[in-house]
């Protein structure tokens, strides 16, 4: 457990006790309320003495993200129970069940563009983020980050900034200021050492896209086989609730695609530990310049795969292709 959580976590556990000692005055000899009060003193206490975070059983340190999930937690997942191991399981099903109602549809067209996406976790369930919303207007917004961390911890801020954005653009506000209040709201509700790299993007109905790339690795911009890198140009959202970010404009024209990864792309290993890269990725979607978006991304795992060759998967993969067709055009 780093130096920066524990803090927070005592925090949080301090803010609990005193939740449930109000409750307790409120109601006579609970007994459920008093286990619970118990359990977050036996946690305090083990922060005063410096056994907390460690397993019960094996005195190892259990899984920082089962931690920040539930700081009550005593045992690593090699010291749960049968039954313990089935429920958490359970937990695990259900919540990859609920993320996976949180991806748009996945093959998504609408006025004049289309798009699709891979989304797959390392883990059950992953901690990037990809959206696609209809703009009130008929413009399309696309959404695509990655939250700092793995597994279930990163999954419910992925959900956070789902819920988030699906409210911001509703009220139609300009992209740059809908990053800046996505940013303080995270900021303001995340632990310090949370945060997430995020492209925002705004397609209207001309082929216009406004953009805006949060600390996350460059979108690319495919037009008839030259690539172009979107570079990021602020910090990631979450860091400082004061951050501000700045939008830029691009002009695609018919076939034109943007193609946006997250590192669980760009980072794969292969066998003798070379890094993907972006020097193959950029050939690669220059080569598949006049697949649709579907095709692109097919082409892309496939690749990928190839050049894997079995190794194991770094880290939650996600990308997307959108395409401007035009009106008029399939
Ligand atoms: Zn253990």
């Amino acid at each position: 457990m780093d130096t920066a959580t524990v803090p927070v976590l005592r925090e949080q556990l301090l803010e609990r006790r005193e939740k449930l000692q109000i409750a307790r005055a409120d109601v006579d000899e609970n007994a459920e309320l008093l286990r619970l009060l118990g359990e977050v003193d036996a946690a305090l206490g083990r922060m005063d003495d410096g056994t907390y975070g460690l397993c019960d059983v094996c005195h190892d340190p259990i899984e920082s993200d089962r931690l920040l999930a539930d700081p009550l937690v005593r045992f690593c997942l090699g010291d749960l129970t049968p039954a313990q191991q089935t429920a958490l399981q359970d937990d695990l099903d259900l919540a990859a069940h609920i993320q996976r109602g949180l991806l748009p549809e996945s093959h998504f067209r609408v006025d004049g563009w289309e798009a699709c996406f891979h989304y797959e976790a390392v883990g059950p369930v992953s901690g990037d983020y990809c959206d696609l919303i209809k703009g009130e207007d008929g413009s399309l917004y696309f959404v695509f980050g990655d939250v700092s961390g793995k597994g279930v911890a990163a999954s419910m801020l992925m959900a956070h900034l789902h819920a988030m954005f699906h409210t911001l653009v509703s009220v139609g506000m300009p992209l740059k200021t809908m990053v800046e209040r996505a940013s303080r709201v995270f900021c303001e509700s995340t632990l310090p050492t949370h945060f997430a790299t995020l492209v925002c993007g705004r397609a209207d109905t001309s082929g216009e896209v406004e953009i805006c790339n949060a600390g996350h690795l460059p979108p690319l911009l495919i037009q008839k086989g030259d690539v172009k890198r979107i570079e990021s140009n602020g910090l990631p959202v979450g860091i400082f609730c004061d951050e501000t970010f700045s939008a830029s404009k691009l002009h695609l024209e018919h076939g034109d695609t943007l193609f946006l990864y997250t590192d669980g792309l760009s980072e794969t290993l292969d066998g003798d530990g070379a890094e993907y890269g972006m020097e193959r990725l950029t050939n690669l979607v220059s080569q598949s310049h006049t697949h649709p978006p579907q095709g692109m991304v097919k082409a892309c795992l496939a690749d990928l795969s190839a050049f894997r060759a079995g190794t194991p998967k770094p880290d939650d993969l996600t990308m997307m292709a959108i395409r401007w067709n035009g009106h008029g055009h399939a």
